[in-house]
């Protein structure tokens, strides 16, 4: 068995992978900040952690995945360099949508849930809120007092870098000096120590409306600052020492480091062992973004025609540590590319009786699977995989044997190739979900909200009519 080779962006070198405990992975990804549909750029950096969690799992492990989903405290500032300054996300989509931030949260998760089923991404085993896990911030943040690492100002409660001298280690000093350059007309609070103290927990403004998420705490009335949440949430269900922690590139100067400070400096442990990064999604060889209109969602995918498993198909071509260049036609090349794969898949498995193997072919079986396994040890080499994938299609071996190969990699691919076939067609569970819920609008006669959802049945390819046995489905 070859063992697992991963890239850790703490040594900047390519490592063998040792779990602390045997054959268990535990696994925190940092997770959707549900105050807006995700763009297909974050779909890129989750499809990804799913090809991670789903290679350990192929290749015998366990894994325990715990995603956040953080329902609070993650400013706008983050995009300038500065994650304490700017406006809640979360109160700034209620004002725009006229809700509670609550129901924002609400709305915006529940949705992150449908998509990820859309697109295979298995079900984390822990995917916990922020706003649920307040008590165990403030007992950090304590923890953090405690050692000396954390000061108050009339503000915030920061963390003082400067008697943390490890601060910075993820990324090196490139990363630090990038900061600086950019950091010092950022600065709010001028009773801050450094520019690059971070906010722990941030106090209620006693100036202007209230906020709609707020808590009592030690130090007054306020918020988690937005990195307490992940070193909470992964030291409670992965304790305080685990495998591995992984999220997008834009957060290694940041957000991780900041994590490894509060979580290091809080347990006098290490914290994560292999830190895994994403690199990021452009669109038409340039930056995304909602201004330039190009942040395109799940929902943007399927309005123009594609099955979400073409965007998941269209990820596996791309290695998750170099840029990915997504555009209509790439995706277009990946619909004709995944149709291709299944009808072989397909038809090779209508093969009625199973031929004996021949010594050469059994041969060329195992060849594949340790070509599959080799590229999938290499630091993740998925579109490697991808390729032994269409050598195992375009093979002589017969029907069957040929379809159980192709099935068996699809475990960590997770195109649902086994579940294919061309004439009937499967109710994505999203849509499965839309008509249950129609059902139960109608049973309480409310038709506007059932023909609100009608429409969203149909803007995913299928239609829904009422008969007396109850609803019947049918692709439009
Ligand atoms: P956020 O909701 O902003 O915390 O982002 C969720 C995840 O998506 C994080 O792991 C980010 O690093 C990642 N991410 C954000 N933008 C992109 C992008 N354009 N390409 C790849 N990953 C991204
Ligand atoms: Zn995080």
């Amino acid at each position: 068995m070859m063992n697992m080779k991963l890239y850790n962006t703490l040594t900047r070198t390519i490592e063998e992978f040792k779990p602390i405990q045997e054959k268990h992975v535990g696994m925190y990804t940092c997770g959707p900040t549900v105050y807006a549909y995700p763009q297909i750029g974050n779909w890129r950096a989750f499809v990804s952690e799913d090809l991670l969690r789903r290679t350990f799992e192929y290749l015998g492990y366990t894994v325990t995945h715990v995603m956040n989903i953080t329902d609070v405290g993650h400013l706008t500032g983050d995009n300038l360099g500065d994650a304490d300054l700017g406006e809640d996300r979360m109160e700034k989509a209620a004002k725009k949508e006229g809700k509670t931030a609550w129901d924002i949260a609400k709305f915006y998760t529940n949705d992150f849930i449908h998509s990820r089923e859309l697109l295979h991404i298995e079900a984390p085993q822990v995917l916990p809120k922020a706003t649920d896990h307040i008590a165990e911030q403030i007992s950090l943040v304590q923890a953090l007092f405690e050692r000396g690492l954390a000061y108050k100002t009339d503000k915030a409660v920061y963390f003082d870098v400067a008697k943390f001298p490890a601060y910075g280690k993820l990324g090196g000093q490139k990363l630090i000096d990038k900061r600086v350059a950019t950091r010092d007309e950022l600065v709010e609070d001028d009773q801050k120590h450094h520019p690059f103290d971070f906010a722990l927990w941030k106090l209620s403004p006693t100036d202007g409306p209230r906020r709609q998420m707020e808590w009592e705490s030690p130090w007054g009335v306020g918020f988690p600052g937005w990195h307490i949440e992940c070193s909470a949430m992964s030291m409670k269900y992965l304790g305080e020492t685990f495998d591995i922690h992984a999220g997008g590139v834009d957060h290694i100067a940041i957000h991780h480091a900041n994590e490894i400070a509060q979580s290091e400096g809080a347990t006098g442990k290490p914290f994560a062992n292999y830190w895994v990064h994403i690199a990021f999604l452009t669109v038409d060889g340039g930056r995304m973004g909602k201004s330039l209109g190009n942040a395109y969602t799940v929902q943007d995918v399927i309005t123009k025609g594609f099955d979400p498993l073409v965007l998941r198909y269209f990820y596996l071509t791309g290695h998750y540590r170099k840029q990915l260049n997504f555009t209509w036609d790439a995706l277009q090349a990946a619909a004709a590319a995944l149709t291709n794969l299944r009808e072989i898949t397909w038809r090779s498995q209508q093969e009625k009786e199973r031929t004996v193997l021949s010594e050469e072919k059994l041969a060329l079986i195992d060849g594949f699977r340790k070509q599959f396994i080799e590229a999938l040890s290499e630091d993740l080499n998925i579109p490697q995989a991808l390729a032994v994938v269409w050598e195992v299609a375009k093979s002589n071996i017969p029907g069957i044997d040929k379809a159980d190969l192709i099935k068996e990699f699809d475990a960590v691919l997770g195109l649902g190739l086994a579940d294919w076939h061309p004439e009937s067609f499967e109710i994505p569970n999203a849509v499965n979900q839309l008509v249950v819920e129609r059902t139960s609008v109608r049973d309480e006669k409310d038709w506007a909200q059932a023909d609100i959802l009608r429409k969203q049945i149909q803007a995913l390819g299928f239609d829904v009519q009422d008969s007396a046995t109850g609803p019947i489905v049918k692709k439009l």
